[in-house]
């Protein structure tokens, strides 16, 4: 075991577990590619933890982390989650973290401007029970930088308390919908009682990391397995610094325009 501090901590971005043929979407990665990444996991010796236990343990009232520690997060709450990912991550003894857009659930009022096929509330509560962590991603998956802060405050709070109600206990972990956040997001993410909130700007996290601006390093379909190791491994690839810089200068640009409005 390593004490934290020192330590760097990759955490995957999924979304859909999907074969070409299904989605066109650039961000879905095949089942055979997925398998192909947690193998790697395995066989590499890395160990899951939820995203909740890693913000934990960042800070000095958590456990050590253990010595190759990574999260796996899940976004949107796709169904392939529970009939894909799901089985892959029991057979190799993972865990992860689904963070979920709640209006887009099969079940829920805003189901048809869903991007496809969403679990449903049955689903959801066995995801819960496998000791899979549930997390918000808001309830219509907005630009959470450009919204005045009660409609953010209606975001953060409605989704938190939906999925509460379905799971019947505490749900500390946010991400933000395209990584999008402001100083007022941050701020109204703790008022409600988040306890962390994820990002993008693909690198890896450590005890020096804002806790409500955890990074994520972002899988899609064109992840090669050669640059899914160098990932984990926590070694920045040419796409990631170009993702980052691109990041960057995005975001100058939403700070500017969210002033505007
Ligand atoms: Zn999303």
């Amino acid at each position: 075991m390593t004490a934290p501090g020192p330590a760097r901590v990759p955490i995957l971005m999924y979304h859909e577990i999907a074969p070409p043929t299904q989605t066109h979407s650039r961000l879905a990665v095949s089942p055979e590619n997925f398998a192909a990444q947690l193998g790697y996991l395995r066989g590499a010796g890395f160990t899951t933890l939820t995203a909740a236990e890693l913000s934990a343990r960042l800070t000095t009232r958590g456990r050590p982390l253990p010595d190759r520690p990574i999260v796996l997060t899940f976004d949107d709450g796709y169904a392939d989650f529970h009939s894909r990912a799901m089985p892959v991550l029991a057979q190799h003894g993972f865990t992860a973290t689904l963070f979920v857009t709640t209006g887009w659930e099969q079940d829920a009022d805003m189901r048809r401007s869903a991007p496809g096929r969403m679990l449903n509330r049955s689903q959801l509560a066995e995801v819960a029970a496998s000791g899979i962590e549930l997390g918000a991603h808001t309830r219509s998956h907005p630009q959470l930088d450009q919204l005045p802060e009660l409609l953010v405050r209606d975001e953060l709070c409605g989704s938190k308390r939906w999925l509460e109600d379905e799971i019947g206990w505490a749900v500390p972990g946010l991400a933000y919908p395209f990584g999008y956040s402001s100083a007022l997001v941050r701020r109204v993410a703790r008022d409600v009682g988040y306890r962390y909130a994820h990002a993008v700007d693909n690198r890896t996290t450590g005890a020096d990391a804002d806790l409500f601006r955890q990074p994520r390093l972002t899988i899609r379909r064109a992840t090669t397995l050669p640059e899914f190791r160098r990932l984990a491994d926590g070694e920045a690839t040419l796409r990631l610094r170009e993702d980052r810089a691109l990041t960057r200068a995005w975001s100058v640009v939403r700070q500017v325009k969210a002033a505007c409005c």
